[in-house]
């Protein structure tokens, strides 16, 4: 299958060429012919399937075509609904990305930054918006964002907004909507209530599956060390030291265990930086864009960072808490293994995680590989795609407060969208080097 198959206009076919896409994933070529169709989809596919051009590229092309009115002021024509602010950034990027031949104005709306040039975007018009939706509703009730010219309604993550406990706010928004519109919905998982909002909201979607519920990439490895609390952050500094690894996710279950394990590893000498929602917007965007960079290599985030962060070579995942809810490891371990690349799934299991573990491995089917104390033994390399700039870890400097010399292997951050992937499933190479396929980075 091509782009070239799927009717997609020749402005997104440029775009996607500029992309570096050669074909498209296979939640691309069931969603998009039906998205052209006009018809609602329940879409379930993770992060990492490329469901985000799955849903804009159709949605672009429907908004240029003639029946749908054209923009105006205080006007939104599509709205893309999901549930974190990174999230809705990723997104705005790729409509960026998708769009750039298109001639699209978009807005992104989300909290925690001023909300007056969102206002005044908002009140010029707009063809796509991606919002989170505690801003959107703030937005609404100050009578900054008229929603009632909507033809195209999208809910990305929506399990994860049910999660977040989004699911009233989604409601309230719905109710501002008009009823005559094209939904598209997009969840990881189908429990029963994202289930029965898809029964309400949708109009007799067309089911689009790439993978299995709860499955994660076939491409990760997974492993568990059984380890006493107190020695978890001596284990994570050792196996950081000893690993090789490109750039390092590493998930806690607080926001203060976050800003905790942070410090420990700065101390120990390792580039780590802390993200999560207690972290003013400007932190949260500059440990973000330095994790991209691979400048700060060592990202440690609550489960904030669990779902629908894209960034390149990834090549490990900690649990160093493990996550008492068997998906949101899924989750997780999302974040690396994307697009066909290889990753490592590290879980930390306390005498108090062994429930979760089993839990795990029941969703899973399959038990992680035990690896016991590795006291100086070295994890093997989960095959990094350029295994050419992948250098080992420096060990600790030992220096506290001082970023040490642990880290910068990997290359720098390509962006979302336009990656061409080399190692991927369906990658087959760029179309331009160095195109940094439109995403802004900070
Ligand atoms: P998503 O699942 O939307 O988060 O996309 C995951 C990654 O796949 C993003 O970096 C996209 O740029 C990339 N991607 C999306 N579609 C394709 C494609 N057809 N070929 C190669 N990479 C793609």
């Amino acid at each position: 299958m091509r782009f070239e198959d799927l009717r997609l206009s020749e402005p997104l076919l440029r775009a996607v060429r500029t992309a570096g896409y050669n074909h498209p994933t296979p939640i691309q070529t069931s969603a998009i012919p039906h998205v052209l169709a006009g018809r609602d989809v329940l879409g379930c596919a993770q992060t990492g399937t490329g469901k985000t051009a799955a849903f804009v590229l159709p949605m672009l092309q429907r908004l240029s075509e003639p029946g749908h009115a054209p923009r105006s002021p205080g006007r939104v024509r599509a709205l893309v609904l999901c549930p974190t602010r990174e999230l809705a950034q990723q997104i705005s990027e790729s409509v960026t990305t998708y769009g750039r031949n298109s001639h699209v104005r978009q807005a992104v709306v989300f909290g925690g930054v001023r909300q007056g040039p969102q206002a005044r975007a908002l009140q010029a018009g707009v063809d796509v918006l991606v919002a989170t939706p505690g801003r959107l509703l703030d937005l609404m009730s100050q009578g900054l964002a008229n929603l009632s010219g909507v033809d195209i309604l999208v809910l990305d993550e929506a399990d994860r907004m049910l999660d977040m406990g989004f699911l009233p706010d989604i409601r309230r928004i719905l109710h501002q909507i008009p009823k005559k519109r094209q939904t598209l919905m997009f969840s990881a998982t189908m429990p029963e209530p994202i289930r029965k909002l898809a029964d309400d909201i949708l109009n007799q979607p067309v089911p689009v599956q790439v993978a299995r519920i709860s499955s994660p990439a076939p491409t990760v490895d997974h492993k568990v060390h059984f380890v006493r609390s107190p020695e978890k952050p001596a284990l994570l500094i050792r196996l950081l030291a000893h690993t090789r690894h490109t750039r390092a996710l590493v998930f806690t279950r607080t926001k203060r265990g976050a800003d905790r394990l942070t410090k420990s590893l700065m101390q120990a000498g390792v580039r780590a930086a802390a993200l999560h929602g207690n972290k003013s917007q400007g932190a949260r965007t500059r440990a973000l864009a330095e994790f991209r960079s691979a400048k700060t290599p060592v990202l440690v985030a609550t489960d904030i960072a669990a779902r629908g962060l894209d960034i390149d070579d990834i090549s490990h995942v900690f649990n160093y808490d493990l996550t008492p809810d068997a998906e949101t490891y899924v989750h997780r371990i999302g974040r690396t293994g994307r697009a066909g690349a290889r990753g490592a799934a590290v879980s930390f299991c306390t005498d108090d995680d062994r429930a979760n573990l089993r839990a795990i491995e029941r969703l899973l089917q399959a038990p992680l590989e035990r690896v016991g104390q590795p006291a100086g033994r070295v994890e093997s390399a989960p095959h990094p795609r350029r295994p050419e700039t992948a250098r080992p870890a420096a060990r600790p400097s030992g220096r506290p407060g001082q970023p040490g010399p642990a880290g910068h292997f990997g290359r720098p951050g390509r962006g979302r969208p336009g990656g061409g992937r080399p190692g991927s499933q369906w990658a087959g190479g760029r179309a331009h080097k160095g195109e940094r396929g439109g995403r802004r980075e900070g």
